[in-house]
């Protein structure tokens, strides 16, 4: 009776083992019909890829491999393309597989002659193949033309069988199988494009667990074999997916952790506009300007997905499209991206708030000046970024950071907040090639118009002060704890500017979904657009409490070329794919709430922007 149950129980931890939801790694790539590739054995196994998969012939006493009898070749041994290399590399590996000692080999053996001789010539073969037939890291596992299941148990402990899914097994043939395989058309009449009909991946599915519960893992063949389908497989929890593909399936395996998001905390609540002043031709006396760095349709989605279906965006209904082009460039970076709102001109790349010949720009908090509207400017990158900088500098090089700094006192900025190290007078921020005087002079110049502090909290909401805030916690990812941040940088900033009876400009950048995708990291792309989507959700709130405000979300343009592939709205779960790790010319869209928003619909190039602000604060350029 003991006995029984310490057995039940060792059969009960083994199932929840398999049981689990699967984490894909290149240990669960098999390579099909692996001799076909230009370097049979070694493309696959270099990739650490879990299974790889060879026919075989019994050809005049030796086993060739091909896949039809018109291609032997006698040089073409199962020996000399996998036995010899494999025996190599266990050498190397001191007796494992791998170099990785905890990671598995299944050599796939698919037989095309006679089953019985076939395998008998096998069995002899790998019997001079010691630190192969006793590993326990590898498998040769019998496909094809296989013995009858009562045989199974006849053959030595290293030969193990490739059982069909399909099939019911005696409990002494299940203990020589080492998979079950199916052929995917079998269950499916489907290509893999598009959307599977719910009873064919339920007829999927009731395969994969029938598997699991016989404690085995699960291969499909002929199976689609593209990347909607590999989604398609992790979410059917198949063990073995198989491909032609090996770099790529390894490439999507491998990328796995950085192109897939779950959410790990309960959705935010969104705010319920009221839509009071939006549309309306009232006049604009403050304008809040949300840029999301690097951010277009696919991050917004991205985060619209990770935050379980809701956007604050999203409930803004004035929408429009942007197209982000440079003066010089199909493809823009921060700087002419941003430079087109502060000044509605086209720029070079890498200039900032000055026109492609270099000359200085007028920019938009001079313009709001004229009507005596303050501006404000934060970001959670540095203070002296592009971005924050197309408001306030004159530089035709973006990194000059103590010029742009310099320039900062000469422009109608009452408050620049962002990152940098803890305070300007740790001047990391700045200019690395030039640590020279320059730095000292620039603090001390700033230091005469500016009170400058390393933390939000201790900006105070006195009449004509003004605040650089440089604090190192806004440069942190949401992912390494930046916390709220933009939110409490967007509050302070609005308490203090609200001030000004004339009204305030500020623009509040989140500047890093541009990392995010720099990094075609998925993960810290949707949880920095969460971020920046609560700080929207505060700014539409104010603009509903005031009235007078107009709230404008755009991007300067895309970073990443990404593409979502894989979702679940219920789970938070998102999956996507970059196409590089640079920027794009992809249009990013614009959303606007408030008096004037509905100036913001239609297509129009960056620059618009600028001039629909002007139109909506009633200055003339
Ligand atoms: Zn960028």
């Amino acid at each position: 009776m003991q006995r029984l149950t310490f057995l039940f129980l060792i059969v009960l931890s083994v199932q929840s083992a398999i049981a689990q939801t699967l984490t894909y790694t290149v240990g669960n790539a098999h390579s099909h019909n692996d001799y076909q590739q230009p370097m049979p054995f070694w493309t696959a196994y270099n990739e650490g890829f879990g299974s790889i998969e060879a026919d075989i012939f019994l050809r005049d006493g030796a086993l060739l491999v091909a896949h039809e009898a018109r291609e032997l070749d006698p040089k073409k041994t199962l020996e000399a393309l996998y036995l010899q290399p494999l025996q190599a590399c266990v050498a190397k590996n001191y007796g494992f597989a791998f170099s990785n000692h905890s990671k598995q080999l299944q050599l796939l053996i698919d037989i095309k002659t006679d089953s019985i001789n076939t395998l008998n010539k096998l069995v002899e073969i790998l019997k001079g193949y010691p630190s192969l037939n006793n590993n326990p890291t590898i498998k040769f596992v019998i496909s094809g033309n296989r013995p009858s299941e009562q045989l199974f148990v006849n053959y030595p402990s290293f030969i193990w069988f490739d059982g069909e899914l399909s099939k019911e097994y005696s409990s002494s043939a299940l203990s020589k199988i080492a998979l079950l395989s199916d052929n995917f058309e079998s269950y499916s009449a489907s290509n893999g494009k598009g959307i599977f009909p719910a009873e064919e991946q339920a007829r999927l599915e009731a395969a994969v667990k029938k598997g699991h519960a016989l404690n085995k893992p699960v291969r499909f063949w002929g199976a689609p074999d593209f990347i909607n389908a590999w989604y398609l497989f992790m979410h059917l929890q198949v063990d073995y997916v198989n491909t032609d593909h090996i770099a790529k399936l390894a490439d999507f395996l491998n990328t796995l952790p950085k192109t897939t998001y779950t959410a790990t905390e309960p959705a935010y609540t969104l705010y319920k506009p009221t839509y009071q002043s939006d549309g309306t031709s009232k006049p604009v006396k403050n304008i809040i300007l949300l840029i999301g760095d690097g951010t277009s349709y696919p991050q917004l989605y991205a985060g619209y997905t990770a935050n379980k279906g809701a956007l604050n965006i999203f409930n803004m209904r004035n929408n429009g499209t942007s197209k982000t082009s440079s003066h010089d460039s199909y493809v823009t970076d921060s700087a002419p991206g941003s430079t087109a709102f502060s000044s509605g001109e086209k720029t070079n790349n890498r200039f900032v708030g000055v026109d492609h010949t270099g000359k200085a720009l007028t920019l938009l908090p001079v313009y709001l000046q004229r009507k005596n509207i303050k501006t404000g400017l934060i970001s959670c990158g540095d203070i002296a970024d592009a971005t924050p900088a197309d408001f306030y500098a004159h530089q035709s090089e973006r990194e000059h950071a103590s010029q742009i700094l310099r320039d900062l006192k000469n422009e109608p900025i009452d408050l620049l907040m962002g990152s940098g190290d803890e305070s300007l007078n740790n001047v990391s921020i700045l200019d690395k090639s030039d640590k020279t005087k320059l730095q000292v002079d620039v603090l001390s110049e700033l230091k005469e118009k500016y009170t400058l502090t390393g933390t939000v909290d201790s900006v105070t909401e006195e009449a004509g002060k003004k605040w650089i805030v440089v604090e190192k916690r806004a440069g942190l990812s949401m992912l390494r704890g930046r916390g709220d941040w933009l939110s409490k940088a967007l509050d302070k900033s609005i308490k203090v500017l609200s001030k000004n009876k004339a009204g305030f400009f500020l623009m509040a950048e989140g500047a890093q979904v541009d990392y995010g995708g720099h990094d075609n990291n998925l993960p810290y792309v949707a949880t920095e657009v969460m971020d920046f989507d609560r700080v929207v959700g505060k700014a539409l709130e104010f603009a509903d409490k005031n009235g007078e405000t107009l709230v404008i979300v755009t991007a300067d343009h895309e970073t990443g070329g990404l593409t979502l592939l894989d979702g679940d709205y219920s789970k938070g779960y998102v999956a996507g794919q970059f196409a590089t790790n640079d920027h794009t010319a992809l249009p990013v869209p614009v959303f606007a709430y408030g008096p004037q928003s509905q100036l913001f619909r239609g297509v129009y190039e960056n620059t618009e922007i600028f001039n629909k602000i002007l139109q909506a604060t009633g200055i003339k350029k």
